[in-house]
């Protein structure tokens, strides 16, 4: 596609000799008040944008102590239990399933709808969160990986990543993928939109109650249900396969985040939709994605080799023995 003609009227080969000049000039200047200004100097040591997101996950806490005051009635807390099912599915399906290991395909519009789905969460843009997450996966349980409760603490993995520096920036060599759309890209940017309709949207439909309940109090739990994943995932639970990390399948985990708890299954063949391997590993997210299948909504929905899978062989320590199925 060409360049439009008001973008090449600002391009440096077709820009005047007398505009350069008075543009280096402007340049200059601008340089010289921002080493000298106090003001601006203010304004470029404000906190980072980590320092303003745990900030907002404190608060968000507290947040919830409002309940004493708002109580509660039926409205709240059925707007509690669909917003924290909604924002489980953007995470799960969106956000892991869909962003990080692009386990299905789908159109240019169902891909915004489901990452606007996953940001209502408050864990920030899509792109952040699947280099993140792939990060987790090329590190897993090593010294680098920042969401291992194994080589640094279970603090560190459950929430202390949410202050650390490590968790800043987004590595964007391995999210190509996904930078290729502008509209995620913007997504990514402003993140808190959603999160803000949703509070607003809570706070319509049912007052102070609706919003600390259907906003809050549902996040909070989101919150907590996805980074269990991180942390209860990778210490408790059986280990069938016998991956190089510490990766565990924990029911528990798997109930409240509708499928992820089979987080071993889901590191030894990380590209599957369906994580829950056995017909009584409850997977609802995967029940989700074969239903938008099934209505076309998605497509191409990638399958683990199941009898493969299941055809392993113990090893001493009792798990399966793990060939890279990848
Ligand atoms: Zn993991
Ligand atoms: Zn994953």
């Amino acid at each position: 596609m060409s360049k439009p003609a008001w973008s090449n009227a600002l391009g440096r080969s077709a820009m005047p000799v007398f505009f350069r000049s008075r543009l280096g000039g402007i340049v200059t200047r601008l340089s010289a008040f921002k080493s000298t200004n106090r003001i601006f100097r203010m304004a470029t040591a404000l906190p980072s944008l980590r320092f303003v997101t745990a900030t907002a996950f404190g608060l968000m806490h507290v947040a919830c102590l409002a309940v004493f005051f708002t109580g509660v009635d039926w409205l709240a807390l059925t707007l509690c239990g669909v917003v924290y099912f909604l924002q489980m599915v953007g995470i799960t399906a969106g956000y892991h399933r869909y962003f990080s290991h692009r386990a299905f395909k789908t159109s240019r519009v169902f891909q915004f709808a489901l990452a606007w789905l996953g940001c209502t969460a408050s864990q920030r843009g899509p792109i952040w969160w699947a280099a993140q997450h792939r990060h987790h996966h090329r590190t897993s349980d090593t010294p680098e990986d920042l969401h291992s409760p194994v080589a640094r603490s279970l603090w560190q993995s459950h929430v202390g990543w949410v202050f650390s520096s490590e968790s800043d920036g987004t590595d964007e060599h391995v999210v190509k993928d996904l930078l290729r759309y502008p509209e995620l890209r913007w997504l990514d940017y402003f993140y808190w939109v959603p999160p803000l309709a949703l509070a607003g949207l809570c706070y319509l439909l049912d007052g102070w109650a609706g919003l600390i309940w259907g906003f809050f109090i549902s996040s909070v739990l989101s919150h907590h249900a996805t980074f269990m994943v991180n942390s209860v995932c990778h210490l408790w639970g059986r280990r069938p396969y016998a991956t190089a990390d510490a990766s565990r399948n924990n029911f528990f985990v798997a109930l409240v985040t509708l499928g992820e708890g089979w987080h071993n299954n889901h590191h030894h063949h990380q590209s599957s939709a369906r994580q829950g391997f056995r017909w009584w590993q409850m997977d609802v997210s995967y029940y989700l994605i074969r239903l938008m299948a099934f209505v076309r909504l998605v497509y191409d929905v990638r399958k683990a080799p199941m009898a493969k899978l299941l055809a392993g062989r113990p090893t001493e320590a009792g798990t399966m023995e793990s060939s890279k199925t990848v």
